[in-house]
């Protein structure tokens, strides 16, 4: 029996279409993928209308949600009513300055990322933003290319690599990662490393579809070969693990495409 001889039980089978490379949750430009099932909802508050519908249309162009408030006070009731995945504040509105409506916004406990737009190129409005708790600062005008890199970028912060949560909790799964422990329904599960990194992996890009060589790249910091099977091998090893006993599967196959933590239910 050669290394090819283990074939992988594709215990549940999802048809995805579409794939797209998870170390970028962007979308691209008319690229349809899997995440257009996660959509990014983009708040941006700006009273010159122009500007606002300018900014939503190219937003809109590149794969995002985007809505628009006018003022302060529009943009607080839209964040009551709305869940986002990034704010867009200008410094100049009509009512409350950008500067406050951060401050406000911030002292609700939200941690939605905030790129502060402002006219005036002063060095003191970019410091009183970032105390105010923005994330990130852009001088008007900008090139649109570059408010699309600093939107990736901030989302690519908040989402991923920045600030690290070491307990991770998906459906009936938990994981500590500072403990290197596991559970699933209250049950400790006993993982080897290699399959505790893979489990990680997972329940950072929770219902995202994660590529072999994403996989391979990822947990074994190698390039996939793709005339081995390994990652299969483990997926199956870790999916023994965690769902043996359980009627709700949580790693899906995406056929041709790699695999899914998602919920069954
Ligand atoms: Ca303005």
């Amino acid at each position: 029996m050669g290394s090819h001889a283990l074939n992988p039980i594709e215990n549940s089978e999802i048809d995805i279409s579409h794939y797209t490379n998870p170390k970028s949750n962007i979308r691209h430009p008319k690229s349809k993928t899997i995440f257009e099932l996660i959509m990014v909802n983009i708040c941006l508050v700006e009273d010159e209308q122009k500007v606002a519908a300018f900014i939503c249309k190219g937003l809109e162009e590149n794969g995002y949600t985007a809505k628009a408030a006018p003022n302060a006070a529009a943009a607080r009731s839209l964040l009551q009513t709305a869940a986002f995945d990034l704010l867009i504040l200008d410094v100049m509105l009509p009512d409350t300055n950008g500067i406050e409506l951060c401050r406000q916004i911030r002292n609700t406990d939200n941690k939605t990322p905030i790129l502060m737009l402002s006219a005036l190129d002063q060095v003191q409005n970019k410091v009183s933003g970032l105390k105010a708790g923005a994330d990130d600062y852009l001088v008007k005008p900008f090139h649109f290319s570059e408010l699309l890199a600093r939107i990736e970028a901030l989302l690519r912060r908040h989402n991923g690599s920045g600030e690290e949560e070491h307990i991770l909790i998906f459906d009936d799964l938990k994981l500590d990662t500072w403990s290197n422990t596991a559970e699933r329904a209250g049950a400790q599960i006993t993982l080897t490393a290699k399959e505790f990194t893979l489990l990680e992996l997972f329940m950072r890009h929770p219902n995202k579809v994660l590529s072999r060589e994403y996989i391979a790249e990822q947990v074994w910091k190698i390039d996939f070969d793709t005339g081995t099977n390994f990652i299969d091998v483990y997926v199956n090893y870790l999916r023994n693990k965690i769902e043996k006993g359980f009627k709700n599967k949580l790693i899906h196959t995406a056929i041709g495409m790699g695999y899914i933590l998602k919920s069954d239910k």
